[in-house]
């Protein structure tokens, strides 16, 4: 969004696919090679899981909460999926970009689209697809942590979401997470070395080129 003093400007990763595609595992890894991505931690008024932290995966909040939240315009965007609702709280996105880091946004095909439209320079989207629809059923299986018949509606809702696939700037199959991450590493690097997310270079190129 802006630049700070350094000439970084930060951009906005946005990773998206169907639930149990490896998104979580992606994210999970991508923020312990790279520290200059900071994860946008999103707010839900659906339960935790097993194993899940308040305030690392998501801040679990109450309806009124949330109704709160989005009545003070305090997100940047938030959706409802699987009969819950999800956000990104806005003011950590604008002190991270301001300050020239990057933020990776887990959030689904709604939330990509609100956010590019508010911010279509700085966003960078990509869809992450499983390599078939049986080995998505075994993912969601192995994860045991939902209900058979949650993992039956998320199997139901992955088709439509897979559908949204062409709306993103970058689509991966991650079939082996090791080459989907370097495949994302990757992006990363081009992107972050675009010419508008270097405004240093204005002044570079003068003094060189006077
Ligand atoms: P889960 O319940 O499996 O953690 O997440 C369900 C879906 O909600 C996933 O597709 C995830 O990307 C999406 N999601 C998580 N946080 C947000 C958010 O803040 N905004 C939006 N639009 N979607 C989110």
């Amino acid at each position: 969004m802006r630049a700070n003093g350094t000439g970084r400007r930060g951009l906005m990763l946005v990773l998206s696919s169907p639930s149990g595609a490896g998104k979580t595992t992606l994210s999970r890894a991508l923020l312990a090679e790279e520290p200059e991505l900071t994860m946008s931690v999103s707010v839900t008024t659906r339960p935790p899981r097993p194993g899940e932290v308040d305030g690392r995966d998501y801040r679990f909040i109450t309806d009124a909460e949330f109704d709160s939240l989005v009545q003070s315009g305090a997100l940047l965007e938030w959706a409802r999926v699987f009969g819950h609702r999800y956000g990104t709280p806005r003011a950590p996105v604008e002190r991270a970009l301001a300050q020239g880091r990057d933020v990776l946004f887990d959030i689904d095909w709604q939330g990509t689209q609100q956010l590019k439209a508010a911010a279509r320079d700085d966003l960078v989207s990509i869809f992450i697809l499983p390599p078939s629809m049986g080995e998505l059923r075994r993912r969601l299986e192995c994860r045991a942590q939902d209900p058979p018949d949650v993992i039956a509606g998320r199997m139901a809702r992955a088709a439509a979401e897979i559908s949204h696939w062409p709306e993103y700037d970058y689509v991966l199959v991650n079939d082996r997470v090791e080459d989907c991450l370097a495949d994302i590493r990757a992006i990363l690097k081009a992107e972050r070395l675009r010419r508008p997310r270097q405004p240093g270079l204005v002044d570079f190129v003068r003094a060189l080129a006077p």
